[in-house]
């Protein structure tokens, strides 16, 4: 047996661990968008731990405020009690105030995985509320992820995941990412009467794939013909990422129920929450007969609410989002302009500080293998990034400063070069 055994992580492969790689890179404090490892080494951390670090390694204003919560109420209070705390209430006044109009409910959860199945859940609700018991199908797009374990596993289209959860969740099915025909074909070949709820994220987070321009509002509309509840998971594109609170507000496209996480604390503490709209919370939530069958031990812990509150007190006046608009667009840019003498740079694409280099060879798509490599060479040029199948996925705390995001796109090109030459 090694030692590192004990730890279990998909990322620590018997290549990184028996090579003693583990030590070398194991993490041991950060400082703004950098990450230092146990042997001293320093590196920008271009993943923003796992896309969540929103504000960076060393947030004052975060710390005092969870630090100050933990000496004065250091557990949750479950909602469905009498006792929610003081600190719940505030900050769900204050998180449904930053969303859009009918968006005017949350409950609180401690990862997204569990608010994505909380909403579907939801929709199942208003069913049983409504007596529309055959309304037990879900639509979702091959390639997204909304989560593991359970009912978020099963809507993960992902090809390893879905493997595994398929078989436990038969009302769950998938069409290819964006094509519209196909989800509308799926609607009439299921049965609209049949669908509860088709459950979307604006720019889908594996291989960073936005919605085409109108695809979102072409959802709604379909949503909106037959009866189907449209869930928008923002998990990993809300709280500032694309420079915007909710990219669906931004576009003018509301769902029925709006799932947010990771940016919510800036990774300080676990927090998720599930939005819902006024028809929602009328017809089924504000029921007094029925009870929603939802909520774990940690739910709304008073630390994540601060957390939260302190995270919303910093994108309050827009500077920062202003921001990560123009560091977004620069780093693009540069790549867009490398990719001249870069052949591997197939396409840049994203938005804000969420961004999607598309790797391609002549011979074809870079495998699995190869793409870990490319990795290596980033984190030996001092980048983290993370990659799903051919493509690197940037995303930096939102504080990235100008110089860094310059810094970045030089280490990540010169990596490259050394791969591709
Ligand atoms: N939805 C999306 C879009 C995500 O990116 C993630 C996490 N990567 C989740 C849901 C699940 O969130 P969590 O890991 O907090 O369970």
């Amino acid at each position: 047996r090694n030692e590192h055994d004990a730890l279990w992580h998909n990322s620590l492969t018997p290549r990184t661990v028996r090579d003693g790689g583990f030590d070398a890179t194991a993490v041991v404090h950060g400082k703004g968008c950098r990450l230092q490892d146990a042997a001293g080494n320093w590196y920008l951390d271009a993943r923003a731990a796992m896309w969540n670090t929103t504000l960076g390694y060393s947030c004052d204003r975060i710390v005092d405020a969870v630090t100050e919560q933990l000496r004065r109420l250091p557990v949750a209070q479950i909602i469905r009690y009498d006792e929610p705390a003081e600190v719940s209430l505030r900050y769900a006044r204050r998180l449904v105030a930053e969303l859009p109009d009918p968006l005017n409910h949350v409950r609180f959860g401690s990862t997204g995985s569990q608010m994505t199945s909380a909403a579907v859940l939801m929709s199942r609700f208003v069913r049983k509320v409504r007596g529309e018991t055959q309304r037990v199908k879900v639509l979702a797009f091959t390639n997204g992820y909304h989560g593991t374990g359970g009912l978020a596993g099963a809507l993960t289209g992902e090809r390893q995941m879905h493997a595994l959860q398929a078989p436990l969740a038969p009302e769950v099915h998938h069409v290819r990412p964006w094509d519209l025909e196909a989800l509308e074909r799926a609607v009439e070949r299921r049965g609209p009467e049949n669908i509860t709820a088709v459950i979307v994220e604006p720019i889908m987070g594996t291989d960073v794939v936005p919605a085409p321009e109108g695809a979102l509002a072409r959802i709604r509309e379909l949503c909106d013909r037959h009866g189907i509840h449209l869930i928008a998971d923002e998990v990993t594109t809300g709280f500032g990422r694309t420079g915007a609170m909710s990219v669906m507000a931004a576009q003018g496209v509301l769902p029925d129920m709006l799932v947010l996480g990771k940016g919510i604390t800036s990774g300080y503490f676990p927090l998720a929450a599930l939005a819902c709209s006024d028809a929602v919370f009328d017809e089924a939530v504000s029921r007094p007969e029925y009870t929603f069958p939802h909520g774990c031990t940690a739910d709304g812990h008073p630390a994540a609410m601060v957390a939260g509150l302190a995270v919303l007190e910093e994108l309050a006046d827009g500077v920062l989002l202003e921001r990560v608009r123009t560091t977004g667009a620069e780093i693009r840019r540069r790549l867009r302009a490398a990719a001249a003498e870069i052949p591997l740079i197939h396409d840049v694409r994203g938005e804000g500080l969420m961004i999607g280099v598309e790797l391609r060879r002549e011979s074809g798509r870079p495998g699995e293998r190869e793409m870990a490599r490319i990795r290596d060479a980033c984190k030996a040029a001092g980048l983290l990034l993370t990659s799903t199948n051919n493509t690197l996925v940037l995303m930096p705390p939102l504080v990235l400063a100008e110089e860094e995001a310059i810094e970045l796109v030089e280490r990540l090109t010169s990596a490259l070069r050394t791969v591709a030459g």
